[in-house]
């Protein structure tokens, strides 16, 4: 990770004299109160990765890195073809703008930290995300304390993670469940010319659970034709087979389909949750789209009042963004969280998912450590 932006020439925060006594002795040695850094977060994969929106070799994220008193906290931004708009690039530009936001912020907690960046960032999830991640790990180590423990909550009856497999020729698939043997469940990435054909062979090779994710390739008379055969070959969901913005006819697939359909695209932000409960079984909660942790907890709480089954997925992301998810674990019906197992390297130790199931480290924070 050789190239850190220095986002901006410091200033002090005694300038304009507005700070009191005790944050004063808070602040760095220019005279800082916050400081945040981005570095490029360069991931290659262990296999090309082809959803319905395209194939992926390698990812460009951005390591965010948030300094307050002493301590750093850690937070990941994973760009994604689903969402083009929101680049590399896009997004540490949005975030030079929040350094400059931060340098004089005095920091009491995630949710304080994420209510003052929401007028800036609020318009890139993926950024605002970043930060969130970093100040929650920057609030647990300076707390001592684990993330899910802050919260109160406890690593027993934790769901597994699926493993996903992309969209590939039918026997590049095969291969891949092959090379993952022993996962619990598997995600099969669909929106192809021949998806029974997949299935179907897929079932050959193994007894576990399906879910299949069609990222918004299907219509509403092909996912009828073939959710019943889906269903017989053990699919326990189907995950966005309709366009984002598609309700009417997702509200009508909903009605009739005989598989629990699950929000992905459809769902970002938690004023899409009441809207999705018409549409869907369930939400697929992504920290990044939705702008962090913190809004994350949100929807959860939205959609158990609404009675949606509740999952949380990932980006393909380093064990940064996938320690962050993990927090959550405890809240979750299911989850996807193999973003970093699709990586060639993984740079950060943090959260591990070994077959489907998280190991956790004792550190604070998000228990991630990151090389210097
Ligand atoms: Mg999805």
């Amino acid at each position: 990770m050789p190239h850190v932006r220095r986002l901006r020439k410091h200033r002090r925060c005694d300038e304009g004299g507005s700070l009191d006594i005790a944050s004063r002795g808070r602040k760095d040695e220019f005279g800082i109160q916050m400081r945040l850094t981005v570095r490029d977060l360069m991931l290659p994969l262990r296999h090309p990765f082809t959803t319905a929106h395209g194939t992926l070799r390698s990812k460009h994220n951005l390591l965010v890195e948030l300094y307050d008193g002493g301590l750093s906290g850690f937070g990941e931004a994973a760009p994604s073809l689903a969402y083009p708009q929101f680049t590399a690039a896009t997004i540490a530009a949005d975030l030079a703008g929040a350094a400059r936001d931060l340098e004089c912020h005095e920091f009491t907690g995630p949710d304080d930290l994420w209510e003052t960046l929401t007028p800036r960032l609020g318009a890139n999830p993926f950024a605002l995300c970043a930060v969130d991640m970093a100040a929650h790990d920057l609030w647990g180590k300076q707390r001592g304390q684990p993330v899910w423990k802050l919260w109160g909550l406890e690593l027993t009856n934790l769901p597994v993670s699926n493993f996903t497999i992309g969209l590939d020729r039918i026997e590049t698939m095969v291969a891949k469940l092959h090379e993952t043997e022993g996962w619990p469940v598997y995600k099969i990435k669909l929106g192809g010319p021949d998806d029974l054909a997949v299935m179907r062979e897929l079932r050959r090779h193994t007894n576990a659970p399906f879910r299949v994710d069609a990222n918004t390739g299907w219509t509403v008379d092909q996912t009828l034709a073939m959710a019943p055969e889906l269903a017989a070959l053990g699919v326990e969901f189907i995950e966005q087979p309709l366009p984002a913005n598609a309700w009417r006819d997702m509200a009508r697939l909903h009605r009739e389909c005989p598989l629990p359909l699950i929000a992905d695209e459809s769902c970002q932000t938690v004023a899409d949750v009441g809207r999705c409960a018409e549409c869907f079984s369930g939400i697929n909660i992504k920290l990044t789209k939705a702008g962090g942790i913190t809004p994350a907890l949100k929807m959860i709480r939205e959609a158990r009042k609404l009675g949606l089954r509740v999952m949380a997925g990932c980006m393909i992301e380093s064990s940064i963004a996938i320690s962050a998810l993990a927090q959550l674990s405890p809240l979750l019906d299911c989850v996807d969280m193999d973003g970093a197992a699709l990586l060639a390297h993984d740079p950060i130790s943090g959260v591990r998912v070994k077959k489907g199931r998280a190991i956790f480290p004792d550190g604070p924070g998000l228990g991630i450590r990151v090389p210097v």
